[in-house]
């Protein structure tokens, strides 16, 4: 599989530039009035959690003091999501499932969610709750792990946090695109979140370097428990996740018993529609 552009990620995120995303994130820098996280770094730009965050009794503030009224407390709350939407009415009438439903990830306690193609489709970020997901996973790191973080790493972090969500949702583009394509697909909600997950994880990869502080964030990040998601350890070798794909976008079988190789019409169908999106991006606070 092959990694997105560059220019593709910047694109889509035009009208909020990444770096204003990681400093909204990092330092709470773009929320009219509320105080910025700037003292929670000491002059050498080390983070320094004592004012903050104890780690038997948790944080020492209320999240709403910064102006972040999310629900979630800790990103505990992003790896067992079950309060997602499930049917709508719409969704019934689609008895074939010819169709993702009109809505995929949503729910009051979401880091992200995809609404399907309808001129355009559009990929929204929540902010608060991807913020409060990160600095959690974060103190825990500090606690768990005794890491020493500088601002470099934690806007490197910050970075990776954006970004997965971003892949998982573009994932859900992509289905949503192929399910026009495919004259046999049939959405199926474990599936497609087992998948979108992988993917994520598969993408993110060539994002990083190899450190240990990013492997330990990215495990927790990934830590999902939830069905349907939890499975994509199943599926995070490229292989495993492409094979899966093929099966479930349903390749006419008649294609694979004539002896066409479908792995590369599938990686570049995948990377066309990414590459290609008919979306928009969409920033929410909670
Ligand atoms: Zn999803």
């Amino acid at each position: 599989m092959r990694a997105f552009t560059k220019k593709s990620i910047k694109d889509l995120l035009q009208y909020e530039p990444e770096k204003k995303l990681i400093h909204q994130i990092v330092y709470n820098i773009g929320r009219n009035g509320y105080p910025t996280f700037e003292d929670w770094f000491d002059k050498k730009q080390k983070l320094n959690i004592d004012k903050i965050f104890d780690c038997n009794s948790g944080v020492k503030f209320d999240w709403s003091e910064f102006g972040n009224f999310s629900k979630a407390t800790s990103y505990i709350d992003f790896i067992s999501p079950s309060n997602r939407f499930m049917n709508s009415e719409e969704d019934i009438i689609d008895r074939e499932k010819r169709r993702i439903p009109r809505i995929v990830d949503g729910g009051s306690i979401t880091l992200g969610s995809f609404r399907r193609m309808n001129s355009p489709s559009i990929i929204t970020l929540y902010l608060d709750n991807i913020q409060i997901s990160f600095w959690t996973i974060i103190f825990k790191l500090i606690c768990g792990k005794k890491y020493k973080f500088t601002q470099e790493k934690i806007e490197e972090l910050a970075k990776l946090a954006i970004y997965k969500t971003l892949f998982h949702e573009l994932f859900h583009l992509f289905i949503d695109a192929q399910s026009y394509l495919s004259e046999h697909f049939k959405y199926n909600f474990e599936i497609d979140e087992t998948l979108a997950v992988a993917f994520s994880r598969i993408q993110i990869g060539y994002e990083t370097k190899n450190h240990s502080f990013i492997s330990d964030y990215l495990d927790l990040a990934y830590s999902y428990t939830s069905d349907g998601y939890k499975d994509w350890v199943n599926y995070k070798g490229e292989e495993q996740f492409i094979h899966k794909l093929i099966e479930y976008i349903a390749i006419d079988k008649n294609l694979i018993d004539l002896g066409q190789e479908v792995t590369p019409i599938v990686e570049g169908l995948l990377y066309s529609i990414i590459e290609n999106p008919n979306t928009e991006v969409n920033i929410l606070h909670s």
